[in-house]
């Protein structure tokens, strides 16, 4: 099986706010050249008592109104690579109308494509009418990204939309078979990621296939093709493109995750992790600060998702934005004199902006983000009103573990007041020396930390519902 893109014209493009040189697709199409591969059931290992109930009925439901109906993308990938799918995908003939009056509990999303979710007990399943061929009609930005995308297609052409090899591969509901366009079965044979067609144009289609690329690998445990990988430190500017929206729930996907120590070292050895997080990767290019502390959050996060205890995006957001906010704030402070709060304002409003413009981090996340960040210099206050006010903040908690995470980073003096803090809420604060107060962490490696003693204003009553996963 091949797969060729035609494609012709150089030009120039501008990037964010870089100019690249790059090709530009004027006109290009695929083609299949031989038949697709079929393997019977009796070939493969897919059986459907390893498919859930949910995508079961509405796999059957299509084929029973006449529809062609498969399992595709991920459901069939994991289970061939046998590990448990996330979620099952479908690909229909059906076209989203049809879908909708089949299901009673079917929904319609999305603009560009129309995506139908069809709810079953506690399942969504997402199901998608093949996609057409992509021609010279599909609307495109100055990058080459595909704006619209509203032409239906046939299963094969469905098959050369897709991304990488193994996300193509159909699981047939009539004879249970598993149909393989794009050599898919090969590539989960050799343990290889390997985009369909020609890798600089399918990632300037859609960059978040730079995302999904290092995020797939690592769930398999798969090598990224050289051709596939390749492309990735060149292209890495396209992330600009993507609507910060998208990139939010990239985001969770990639670092919400077992896989998310791998992840964050391989967005970083490809160059992607700077086009995510500018400000972060500054700091750590300044050689103000180094990774630990965002290496240490990842691996608990993903510790905690291991063992299916709760996380949450404000913690993860706050561990990645820290590198940056702790600078600004030592700036603010101590080099230019700015009050302590009016500092961690500032720093807070100007790294989140910042922030903002590449990844959309909703209010819900980043105001239980901003209180974690200004309620470590408070650690430091040993007093006993003090101390037990802070015990009970609603926030106290969440804040309490970043305070372990600047510790187990090597943030100076953050060891000797988390282990004080641990003592504290172990019901003995009474017998902990209360009355000085301890060393304030010294010079730029102290972070946030402040010199001056004060209450500060505008203490949060929010309740705890954010709390970082404690
Ligand atoms: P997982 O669900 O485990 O995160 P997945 O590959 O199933 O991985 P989904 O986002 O559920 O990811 O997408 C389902 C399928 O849709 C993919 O396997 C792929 O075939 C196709 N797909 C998803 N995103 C893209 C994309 N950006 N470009 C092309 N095809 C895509
Ligand atoms: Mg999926």
């Amino acid at each position: 099986m091949q797969c060729v893109a035609y494609y012709r014209g150089h030009s120039r493009f501008r990037i964010g706010e870089k100019r690249i040189s790059a090709k530009l697709i004027t006109k290009f199409r695929y083609y299949t050249i031989t038949e697709p591969n079929r393997i019977p059931r009796e070939q493969h290992p897919i059986s459907r008592a390893k498919i859930s109930p949910g995508a079961l009925k509405v796999l059957y439901a299509l084929k029973d109104a006449g529809y062609e109906a498969y399992m595709v993308g991920g459901g069939v990938r994991d289970l061939l690579a046998g590990i448990e799918p996330k979620d099952f995908d479908i690909a229909t003939s059906a076209h989203p109308d049809e879908i909708k009056r089949l299901f009673r509990s079917c929904r319609l999303v999305g603009r560009r494509f129309m995506i139908a979710h069809i709810r079953s007990g506690d399942e969504v399943l997402e199901v998608t009418t093949f996609r057409g061929a992509i021609t010279d009609n599909h609307e495109r930005d100055e990058t080459g990204r595909i704006l619209s995308d509203n032409v239906y297609g046939t299963l094969e052409e469905d098959a050369f939309r897709r991304d990488f090899t193994i996300n193509a591969l159909y699981y047939d509901i009539r004879d249970f078979s598993i149909v393989d366009f794009a050599g898919g079965i090969d590539d989960l044979n050799r343990s290889s990621l390997r985009l369909i067609g020609d890798p600089e144009l399918r990632y300037r289609e859609d960059p978040v296939r730079m995302l999904r690329a290092i995020r797939i690998a690592n769930k398999l445990g798969f090598t990224i093709s050289p051709e596939t990988a390749e492309p990735l430190p060149r292209l890495a500017a396209l992330l600009r493109e993507i609507p910060p929206a998208r990139l939010f729930d990239e985001i969770l996907k990639l670092f919400l995750s077992r896989d998310a120590v791998a992840n964050f070292d391989g967005l970083r050895a490809y160059g992607l992790f700077g086009e995510l997080f500018p400000g972060t990767e500054a700091a750590v290019s300044a050689a103000k600060r180094d990774l630990e502390l965002v290496r240490i959050a990842l691996a608990n996060t993903a510790a905690r998702i291991a063992r299916e205890a709760t996380v949450t995006p404000a913690f993860l957001y706050g561990a990645l934005l820290w590198p940056p906010y702790a600078d600004r704030v030592y700036e603010l402070e101590v080099e230019q004199g700015h009050p302590e709060a009016a500092a961690q304002v500032q720093a807070a409003e100007e790294i989140l902006a910042q922030q903002q413009r590449r990844i959309a981090i909703p209010k819900r996340f980043s105001l239980p983000m901003r209180e974690i960040w200004t309620l470590q210099p408070r650690f430091e206050d040993r007093r006993p009103g003090r101390a037990k006010r802070l015990l009970t903040h609603p926030r106290f908690r969440a804040a309490y573990d970043f305070l372990l995470l600047r510790a187990e980073a090597g943030e100076p003096g953050c060891a000797e007041l988390a282990d004080w803090w641990t003592k504290a809420q172990t019901g003995v604060f009474a017998a902990l020396p209360a009355g000085e107060a301890a060393p304030a962490p010294k010079g730029n490696e102290g972070g946030a930390a402040p010199k001056k003693r004060r209450r500060r204003g505008g203490r949060n009553r929010r309740n705890g519902s954010d709390a970082a996963g404690a």
